[in-house]
Parts: structure tokens; sequence; C-alpha cells
């Protein structure tokens, strides 16, 4: 078994100089160094030599070799094409990496795992993009990816809003969208000394594992999350006036507040006080109550 050699500074420093690599700020690059926390991510991921795993961003190959290490096979998707050289060299020795030059915004995942998993469950994990976190995370949601569990860094304050409940200030359309496709569990936080460069930001790591079925079933998902994002885009005014004033949705004032006392928590409550079983009443009744055209 080979042994990661990366994730210490002095090598890392070592590779970057060699291939007088710059950091790209636009690509949201951070790398990690500090083994801790690579095992850390590792272990949180669960990670056998059953799995196939999609690693988002490898950078110069870091969590790679970890990843490589303990995984049957590992597909990394790097949009920066001056660190595919890097990563060739670094993962060299890997005959179970295969490493893509793509945006992974861009590529279509389900056609990858596809071709690379016969179209059984991956599990993700990175050291994610920042700037891309959110439509990184939706994307594999959204377009049903099979994925059996996500476990990623992320800025800190975005693992908190993924993980929070009604009542905090936190708690918005991505805690819902996150907990309506994934059970989310902050395994933990990550200081900026972690990464080269430093990022402003503190930084988790968070594990999703991914719903077989929603905790909520609906009759119609797109009015659900457009609700949501309609509640929470007024987030000071009452969740009928935030339903009545979004131009995603055309029902009349009427009928949203029969809607919302139908939930028995008063005319004036708002978005961010209802949980996701509240929300799923609200969007199936409004389903049901569709004006017609
Ligand atoms: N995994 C490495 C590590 O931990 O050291 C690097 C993590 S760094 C925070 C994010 C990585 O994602 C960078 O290598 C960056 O170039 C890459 N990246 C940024 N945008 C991307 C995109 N749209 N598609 C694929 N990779 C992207």
């Amino acid at each position: 078994m080979n042994r990661p050699v990366l994730g210490i500074p002095q090598n890392t420093i070592e590779i970057l100089q060699r291939y007088n690599f710059s950091f790209q700020k636009k690509f949201g690059q951070n790398f990690l160094i500090d083994p801790h926390v690579l095992d850390k991510i590792i272990t949180a991921a669960q990670i056998s030599k059953e799995d196939t795993v999609l690693e988002i961003g490898p950078g110069i190959g870091t969590m790679t070799q970890y990843l490589a290490e303990t995984a049957g096979k590992v597909i990394a998707v790097e949009i920066d094409k001056n660190l595919i050289p890097i990563l060739t060299n670094t993962l060299g020795g890997y005959e179970n990496v295969q490493i893509i030059n793509e945006d992974i915004l861009k590529i279509d995942i389900n056609e990858l795992v596809m071709e690379e998993n016969g179209g059984k469950p991956v599990k993700v994990a990175a050291n994610l993009p920042y700037y891309i976190t959110t439509p990184i995370i939706m994307g594999l949601f959204e377009s049903h990816v099979p994925v059996e569990s996500i476990t990623v860094m992320v800025q800190k304050e975005v693992a908190d809003r993924m993980q929070t409940g009604p009542g905090s200030k936190d708690y918005g359309a991505l805690s819902l969208a996150v907990q309506y496709y994934a059970s989310p569990y902050i395994v933990a936080n990550v200081p900026p000394n972690c990464f080269m460069p430093r990022p402003k930001v503190g930084s988790a790591v968070i594990r999703l594992d991914c719903h077989k079925k929603p905790p909520v079933e609906v009759k119609d998902e797109h009015l659900l999350f457009d609700i949501i994002r309609a509640s929470f885009n007024q987030r000071r005014k009452t969740l009928v006036n935030g339903l009545n004033n979004s131009d995603r949705l055309s029902f009349p004032k009427e009928t949203i507040i029969q809607a919302v006392e139908k939930l028995g928590r008063g005319a004036s409550v708002r978005g961010e006080s209802l949980t996701l079983e509240e929300f799923a009443e609200l969007s199936d009744y409004l389903t049901d109550n569709r004006p017609e055209h």
C-alpha cells in the first residue's frame, strides 16, 4: 500500500513550486495541508473498497491520494487545466483514479456515473470550491444523481444553514432543500490555517446521508420548493404576505389565507417557524386548490 505523500505543507509547497503553479481565486482554490483533517474526512465518508467515489475539485490530488487508498475507484473532476499535469504526476501510482478535466456544473453527472459505475450509487467527497457549494449540492440532488452520501468541506456558515431547524436565524430555503433530500451531520469545524492559502472564513466538514425516499411526500415537488423560496424571500413578512407577494406563485390571497389557517399556527405565522412537514401540508393544500385557468 502506498502512503499519501501530500497533505503536509512542505510537500504541497514543493509541488506548487516545481510546477510554478499560481492559485486562481476565481476557482476557489484553498488546498488542504492538514493530515488530521484529511483523515477525519475519509473516516466520516465511510469509504471501503466496494465504493466508487466522485471527488469534485481534486486540486493537486491531496485528498485524492487518501481516497485512492480506501476506495475501489475514484473519479476526480477538476476544472483548472493547469492542475492536470500535476494530478497526472501526484496520482500516477494509482490505477483506480480517473482524472476528468471538466466543469462539474456543466458535465452530465448522471451519464458519468452510468459510464463509470454502471449507474450504481457513488459516494461524493470533496473540499468544495465555496463559490459554488449550493449549485453543486442542489445540482446533485435535483438531477437525481445516484448518490449514497456526500461528505464535503464547506464554509462553516453554510454547514450551519444546512443542518439547522425552525426557529434559528440560519434556517432557510437551503436547510429545507438539503433536509428534503438528506440527513445532515456536521463532522468537524476546520480553522483557516488548515488550508493554503488560508480562506477568510471558517470551514466545516458536513456529511449528508441521502434519503432513499424524501421524509415527506408531496403532490407537486416544484410547488413545494417555490413555496419554500417565496417564504424566505421576505423573511420579515408573514407567511401569507410572503406567498402573496411572490411572482412565482399565483394563488388568490383568500386561498393562501385558508391554506395557512389550516396549519393551525395563526394568521401571522412566519415561514421561518415552519417545519418541512408543515411546508408539505401547505403545498398539498395549494395543489388541491389551484385556480383553474
Ligand atoms: N481537493 C483539493 C484540496 O483539498 O486540497 C482542492 C480543493 S479547492 C477548495 C477546490 C478545487 O475545486 C480546486 O482545485 C478548483 O480548481 C476546483 N474547482 C473549482 N470550480 C470547479 C468546477 N466548476 N468544476 C470542477 N472543479 C472546480
